[in-house]
Protein backbone atom coordinates (compact mmCIF):
# COMPACT_ATOMS: atom_id res chain seq x y z
CA UNK A 1 0.00 0.00 0.00
CA UNK A 2 0.84 3.77 -0.97
CA UNK A 3 1.67 5.75 2.21
CA UNK A 4 0.06 8.62 0.17
CA UNK A 5 -2.61 8.52 -3.00
CA UNK A 6 -3.58 12.00 -4.32
CA UNK A 7 -5.87 11.56 -7.52
CA UNK A 8 -7.31 14.62 -9.06
CA UNK A 9 -7.27 17.15 -5.93
CA UNK A 10 -8.83 20.54 -6.99
CA UNK A 11 -8.88 23.50 -4.86
CA UNK A 12 -10.35 27.06 -5.55
CA UNK A 13 -9.92 29.38 -2.26
CA UNK A 14 -12.81 32.15 -2.03
CA UNK A 15 -10.66 34.59 -3.64
CA UNK A 16 -11.50 32.84 -7.10
CA UNK A 17 -7.52 31.23 -7.14
CA UNK A 18 -7.79 28.38 -8.68
CA UNK A 19 -4.70 26.66 -7.17
CA UNK A 20 -5.09 23.09 -7.77
CA UNK A 21 -6.38 22.14 -11.37
CA UNK A 22 -6.24 18.20 -10.78
CA UNK A 23 -3.42 17.20 -8.59
CA UNK A 24 -2.75 13.02 -8.79
CA UNK A 25 0.59 11.23 -7.37
CA UNK A 26 1.57 8.56 -4.98
CA UNK A 27 4.12 7.58 -2.42
CA UNK A 28 5.54 4.86 -1.70
CA UNK A 29 6.33 3.80 2.07
CA UNK A 30 9.85 5.24 3.31
CA UNK A 31 10.38 7.61 0.18
CA UNK A 32 11.50 10.99 0.58
CA UNK A 33 8.94 12.41 -2.31
CA UNK A 34 9.26 16.44 -3.84
CA UNK A 35 6.52 18.67 -5.07
CA UNK A 36 8.83 21.19 -7.09
CA UNK A 37 7.74 24.38 -8.46
CA UNK A 38 7.84 28.30 -7.96
CA UNK A 39 5.92 30.21 -5.90
CA UNK A 40 2.19 30.19 -5.82
CA UNK A 41 2.10 26.45 -8.17
CA UNK A 42 0.11 24.84 -5.34
CA UNK A 43 3.15 22.86 -3.10
CA UNK A 44 1.73 24.01 0.42
CA UNK A 45 -2.06 23.82 -0.67
CA UNK A 46 -1.63 20.32 -1.12
CA UNK A 47 0.28 19.39 1.74
CA UNK A 48 -2.24 21.57 3.65
CA UNK A 49 -5.32 19.59 2.22
CA UNK A 50 -2.90 16.30 2.87
CA UNK A 51 -2.62 17.23 6.67
CA UNK A 52 -6.23 18.03 6.74
CA UNK A 53 -5.43 22.06 7.88
CA UNK A 54 -8.30 22.81 4.70
CA UNK A 55 -10.50 20.96 2.32
CA UNK A 56 -9.49 20.10 -1.38
CA UNK A 57 -13.11 21.08 -3.79
CA UNK A 58 -12.75 17.86 -5.64
CA UNK A 59 -10.61 15.02 -5.99
CA UNK A 60 -9.30 12.28 -3.23
CA UNK A 61 -6.36 11.93 -0.89
CA UNK A 62 -5.41 8.63 1.14
CA UNK A 63 -2.90 9.51 3.70
CA UNK A 64 -1.59 6.61 5.97
CA UNK A 65 -4.17 4.18 5.14
CA UNK A 66 -7.09 7.31 6.30
CA UNK A 67 -9.07 9.46 3.57
CA UNK A 68 -8.42 13.13 4.34
CA UNK A 69 -12.45 13.74 3.86
CA UNK A 70 -13.86 11.03 6.34
CA UNK A 71 -11.24 10.12 8.51
CA UNK A 72 -9.71 13.21 9.34
CA UNK A 73 -8.34 11.99 12.49
CA UNK A 74 -6.82 9.15 11.87
CA UNK A 75 -4.68 11.02 9.30
CA UNK A 76 -3.85 13.39 11.68
CA UNK A 77 -2.32 10.79 13.69
CA UNK A 78 -0.47 8.91 11.17
CA UNK A 79 1.48 12.50 10.40
CA UNK A 80 3.46 14.76 11.17
CA UNK A 81 3.28 18.34 9.42
CA UNK A 82 5.92 21.10 9.83
CA UNK A 83 4.98 24.23 8.53
CA UNK A 84 6.88 27.10 6.46
CA UNK A 85 6.68 29.16 9.35
CA UNK A 86 8.24 28.33 12.58
CA UNK A 87 5.72 26.88 15.37
CA UNK A 88 8.65 27.18 18.29
CA UNK A 89 8.28 29.34 21.17
CA UNK A 90 11.32 31.45 21.01
CA UNK A 91 11.29 32.39 24.84
CA UNK A 92 11.26 28.40 25.72
CA UNK A 93 14.25 26.64 25.44
CA UNK A 94 14.53 23.70 22.70
CA UNK A 95 13.96 20.97 25.59
CA UNK A 96 10.90 22.99 26.36
CA UNK A 97 9.23 23.19 22.97
CA UNK A 98 10.04 19.10 22.42
CA UNK A 99 8.43 18.13 25.77
CA UNK A 100 5.59 20.42 25.46
CA UNK A 101 4.64 19.29 21.53
CA UNK A 102 5.16 16.00 22.97
CA UNK A 103 2.07 16.90 26.05
CA UNK A 104 0.12 18.22 23.08
CA UNK A 105 0.47 15.17 20.95
CA UNK A 106 -0.37 12.78 23.81
CA UNK A 107 3.10 10.91 23.80
CA UNK A 108 2.90 8.79 27.34
CA UNK A 109 4.29 11.05 29.74
CA UNK A 110 6.76 7.81 30.79
CA UNK A 111 8.05 8.20 27.31
CA UNK A 112 8.60 12.14 26.97
CA UNK A 113 11.77 12.43 28.27
CA UNK A 114 13.97 9.46 26.68
CA UNK A 115 12.46 10.34 23.31
CA UNK A 116 12.62 14.25 23.84
CA UNK A 117 17.07 13.02 24.70
CA UNK A 118 16.81 11.40 21.79
CA UNK A 119 15.79 13.25 19.03
CA UNK A 120 18.16 16.49 21.02
CA UNK A 121 20.95 14.37 20.17
CA UNK A 122 19.58 13.39 16.43
CA UNK A 123 19.35 16.65 15.66
CA UNK A 124 22.96 17.41 17.35
CA UNK A 125 21.07 19.94 19.89
CA UNK A 126 22.02 18.14 23.01
CA UNK A 127 24.41 21.05 24.43
CA UNK A 128 22.19 23.77 23.50
CA UNK A 129 18.93 21.89 24.52
CA UNK A 130 18.56 23.72 28.00
CA UNK A 131 19.41 27.67 26.13
CA UNK A 132 16.51 29.74 24.58
CA UNK A 133 15.71 28.96 21.17
CA UNK A 134 15.83 32.52 20.70
CA UNK A 135 19.69 32.58 21.11
CA UNK A 136 19.62 29.36 18.58
CA UNK A 137 20.53 30.20 14.36
CA UNK A 138 18.05 29.72 11.83
CA UNK A 139 19.29 26.40 11.14
CA UNK A 140 19.29 25.08 15.14
CA UNK A 141 15.15 26.98 14.61
CA UNK A 142 14.59 24.37 11.69
CA UNK A 143 16.09 21.26 12.98
CA UNK A 144 13.90 21.61 16.41
CA UNK A 145 11.02 22.29 14.41
CA UNK A 146 11.96 19.09 12.38
CA UNK A 147 12.28 17.42 15.97
CA UNK A 148 9.18 19.02 17.02
CA UNK A 149 7.29 17.26 13.56
CA UNK A 150 8.16 14.19 14.62
CA UNK A 151 7.59 13.43 18.45
CA UNK A 152 4.78 11.72 18.12
CA UNK A 153 6.55 9.13 16.09
CA UNK A 154 4.58 9.48 12.36
CA UNK A 155 4.57 7.40 9.99
CA UNK A 156 4.57 10.13 7.40
CA UNK A 157 6.42 13.58 7.49
CA UNK A 158 5.35 16.79 5.38
CA UNK A 159 8.29 19.39 5.38
CA UNK A 160 6.93 22.70 4.00
CA UNK A 161 9.99 24.12 2.29
CA UNK A 162 12.37 23.17 5.19
CA UNK A 163 15.46 24.90 4.10
CA UNK A 164 13.87 28.30 2.97
CA UNK A 165 15.20 31.22 4.33
CA UNK A 166 18.84 28.94 5.30
CA UNK A 167 22.13 29.41 4.07
CA UNK A 168 23.83 27.40 1.68
CA UNK A 169 26.00 25.77 4.55
CA UNK A 170 23.15 24.99 6.58
CA UNK A 171 20.98 23.58 3.67
CA UNK A 172 23.46 21.20 3.04
CA UNK A 173 23.45 20.04 6.59
CA UNK A 174 19.91 19.56 6.65
CA UNK A 175 20.02 17.82 3.88
CA UNK A 176 22.08 15.31 5.78
CA UNK A 177 20.02 15.42 8.64
CA UNK A 178 16.82 14.42 6.28
CA UNK A 179 18.71 11.75 4.60
CA UNK A 180 19.61 10.13 7.82
CA UNK A 181 15.62 10.79 9.60
CA UNK A 182 14.93 8.46 6.44
CA UNK A 183 17.12 5.93 6.42
CA UNK A 184 17.04 5.52 10.27
CA UNK A 185 12.95 5.48 11.23
CA UNK A 186 12.09 4.76 7.76
CA UNK A 187 10.03 7.74 7.70
CA UNK A 188 8.00 8.29 4.61
CA UNK A 189 8.74 12.29 3.68
CA UNK A 190 6.62 14.65 1.06
CA UNK A 191 8.34 18.02 1.22
CA UNK A 192 8.13 20.94 -0.88
CA UNK A 193 10.78 23.10 -2.75
CA UNK A 194 11.48 25.77 -5.12
CA UNK A 195 15.46 24.70 -5.32
CA UNK A 196 16.38 22.45 -8.06
CA UNK A 197 19.20 20.96 -5.56
CA UNK A 198 17.39 20.67 -2.96
CA UNK A 199 14.88 18.20 -4.75
CA UNK A 200 18.03 16.71 -6.97
CA UNK A 201 19.51 15.82 -3.96
CA UNK A 202 17.37 14.57 -1.43
CA UNK A 203 14.51 13.48 -3.00
CA UNK A 204 13.67 9.58 -4.47
CA UNK A 205 11.36 10.64 -6.43
CA UNK A 206 10.02 14.29 -7.49
CA UNK A 207 6.45 15.84 -9.12
CA UNK A 208 7.03 19.12 -10.87
CA UNK A 209 4.19 21.75 -10.24
CA UNK A 210 2.97 24.61 -12.27
CA UNK A 211 -0.05 26.49 -12.01
CA UNK A 212 -1.88 23.77 -10.21
CA UNK A 213 -0.69 21.23 -12.33
CA UNK A 214 2.00 18.09 -11.72
CA UNK A 215 3.67 18.54 -15.04
CA UNK A 216 6.11 15.49 -14.62
CA UNK A 217 6.74 13.08 -12.30
CA UNK A 218 10.14 10.19 -11.83
CA UNK A 219 13.53 9.68 -10.01
CA UNK A 220 15.39 13.41 -10.54
CA UNK A 221 18.03 11.19 -12.64
CA UNK A 222 15.20 9.61 -14.84
CA UNK A 223 13.64 13.12 -15.59
CA UNK A 224 17.36 13.96 -16.33
CA UNK A 225 18.07 11.47 -18.42
CA UNK A 226 14.87 11.72 -20.46
CA UNK A 227 16.31 15.07 -22.14
CA UNK A 228 18.21 13.52 -24.69
CA UNK A 229 21.43 15.13 -25.41
CA UNK A 230 23.01 19.11 -24.48
CA UNK A 231 21.51 21.96 -23.46
CA UNK A 232 22.97 25.00 -25.94
CA UNK A 233 22.16 28.56 -24.83
CA UNK A 234 22.86 31.58 -27.05
CA UNK A 235 22.40 34.77 -25.91
CA UNK A 236 20.79 36.62 -29.17
CA UNK A 237 19.59 40.25 -27.70
CA UNK A 238 16.24 41.25 -29.23
CA UNK A 239 16.39 38.60 -31.71
CA UNK A 240 15.17 35.38 -30.19
CA UNK A 241 12.39 34.16 -32.86
CA UNK A 242 14.54 34.81 -35.51
CA UNK A 243 16.88 32.65 -34.05
CA UNK A 244 14.62 30.32 -33.27
CA UNK A 245 13.47 29.69 -36.39
CA UNK A 246 16.62 29.93 -38.13
CA UNK A 247 18.06 26.69 -35.44
CA UNK A 248 14.77 24.99 -35.67
CA UNK A 249 15.97 23.67 -39.04
CA UNK A 250 18.94 22.64 -38.42
CA UNK A 251 20.33 18.84 -38.20
CA UNK A 252 20.54 17.43 -34.69
CA UNK A 253 18.64 19.97 -33.51
CA UNK A 254 15.53 18.50 -31.49
CA UNK A 255 14.19 21.76 -29.43
CA UNK A 256 14.82 25.63 -29.62
CA UNK A 257 12.99 27.34 -26.72
CA UNK A 258 13.07 31.20 -26.36
CA UNK A 259 14.12 32.25 -22.99
CA UNK A 260 14.68 36.37 -22.05
CA UNK A 261 17.35 37.22 -24.51
CA UNK A 262 18.53 33.77 -25.18
CA UNK A 263 17.13 30.85 -27.00
CA UNK A 264 17.83 27.48 -25.66
CA UNK A 265 18.96 24.80 -27.89
CA UNK A 266 18.73 20.68 -26.91
CA UNK A 267 20.99 19.65 -29.29
CA UNK A 268 22.59 16.12 -29.72
CA UNK A 269 26.24 16.90 -29.16
CA UNK A 270 26.88 20.15 -27.62
CA UNK A 271 30.33 20.55 -28.53
CA UNK A 272 30.35 19.81 -32.22
CA UNK A 273 26.73 21.67 -32.70
CA UNK A 274 28.04 24.95 -31.16
CA UNK A 275 29.92 26.03 -34.10
CA UNK A 276 26.85 24.84 -36.75
CA UNK A 277 24.49 27.25 -34.62
CA UNK A 278 26.81 29.96 -34.39
CA UNK A 279 27.57 29.88 -38.24
CA UNK A 280 23.60 29.50 -39.26
CA UNK A 281 22.69 32.41 -36.60
CA UNK A 282 25.70 34.91 -38.02
CA UNK A 283 24.29 33.53 -41.74
CA UNK A 284 20.77 35.10 -40.74
CA UNK A 285 22.96 38.42 -39.51
CA UNK A 286 21.95 37.21 -35.72
CA UNK A 287 24.72 38.15 -33.78
CA UNK A 288 25.79 35.77 -30.98
CA UNK A 289 27.12 37.59 -27.64
CA UNK A 290 27.65 34.25 -25.55
CA UNK A 291 26.98 30.44 -25.71
CA UNK A 292 27.34 28.45 -22.95
CA UNK A 293 26.82 24.81 -22.69
CA UNK A 294 25.98 22.92 -19.72
CA UNK A 295 24.15 18.74 -19.45
CA UNK A 296 20.76 18.58 -18.74
CA UNK A 297 19.95 19.76 -15.10
CA UNK A 298 16.23 19.84 -13.28
CA UNK A 299 16.10 22.74 -14.68
CA UNK A 300 15.88 21.94 -18.16
CA UNK A 301 13.33 19.19 -17.03
CA UNK A 302 11.68 22.37 -16.14
CA UNK A 303 11.56 24.02 -19.11
CA UNK A 304 11.02 21.18 -21.05
CA UNK A 305 7.58 20.38 -19.70
CA UNK A 306 6.99 23.93 -18.71
CA UNK A 307 8.07 25.96 -21.52
CA UNK A 308 9.41 28.53 -19.35
CA UNK A 309 12.59 28.78 -17.31
CA UNK A 310 12.35 27.80 -13.56
CA UNK A 311 13.15 31.17 -11.99
CA UNK A 312 12.77 30.44 -7.84
CA UNK A 313 10.36 32.69 -6.35
CA UNK A 314 8.26 34.11 -9.00
CA UNK A 315 4.54 33.26 -9.85
CA UNK A 316 3.83 31.43 -13.12
CA UNK A 317 0.57 32.92 -13.97
CA UNK A 318 -1.94 31.93 -11.11
CA UNK A 319 -2.44 35.48 -9.89
CA UNK A 320 0.23 34.71 -7.02
CA UNK A 321 0.95 37.53 -4.54
CA UNK A 322 4.16 37.92 -2.82
CA UNK A 323 4.81 35.05 -0.26
CA UNK A 324 3.29 35.56 2.93
P1 LIG B 1 3.09 27.29 -3.35
O1 LIG B 1 3.12 26.54 -2.06
O2 LIG B 1 3.50 26.45 -4.50
O3 LIG B 1 3.82 28.58 -3.28
P2 LIG B 1 0.31 27.85 -2.72
O4 LIG B 1 -0.38 26.54 -2.58
O5 LIG B 1 0.72 28.57 -1.47
O6 LIG B 1 1.56 27.67 -3.68
O7 LIG B 1 -0.59 28.86 -3.56
C1 LIG B 1 -1.26 28.49 -4.76
C2 LIG B 1 -2.13 29.65 -5.19
O8 LIG B 1 -3.20 29.81 -4.25
C3 LIG B 1 -1.42 30.99 -5.22
O9 LIG B 1 -1.95 31.72 -6.31
C4 LIG B 1 -1.79 31.65 -3.89
O10 LIG B 1 -1.81 33.05 -3.99
C5 LIG B 1 -3.19 31.10 -3.67
N1 LIG B 1 -3.50 30.96 -2.23
C6 LIG B 1 -2.81 30.23 -1.33
N2 LIG B 1 -3.39 30.28 -0.12
C7 LIG B 1 -4.48 31.06 -0.26
C8 LIG B 1 -5.52 31.48 0.63
N3 LIG B 1 -5.53 31.11 1.91
N4 LIG B 1 -6.49 32.28 0.13
C9 LIG B 1 -6.49 32.65 -1.17
N5 LIG B 1 -5.56 32.29 -2.06
C10 LIG B 1 -4.55 31.50 -1.62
Amino acid sequence: MNAISVSDLTKTYGNGVEALRGVSFEVAQGEIFGLLGPNGAGKSTTVRILATLTQPGGGAAIVGGHNVIDDPAGVRRSIGYVAQASGVDRWGTGRENLVLQAQILRVPSGQIGQRVDELLAWVGLTDAADKLVNTYSGGMKRRIDIAMGIIHEPAILFLDEPTTGLDPETRAALWTDLDGLRRDRNLTVLLTTHYLEEADRLCDRLAIVDQGQVVVEGTPNDLKAAIRGDTVTLEVGESTAAARETLRGLDDVYEVIPDGGSVIANVARGAAAIPQLVTALERASIDVQEVTLSRPSLDDVYLQYTGHRFVPGEATGTGEEPRR
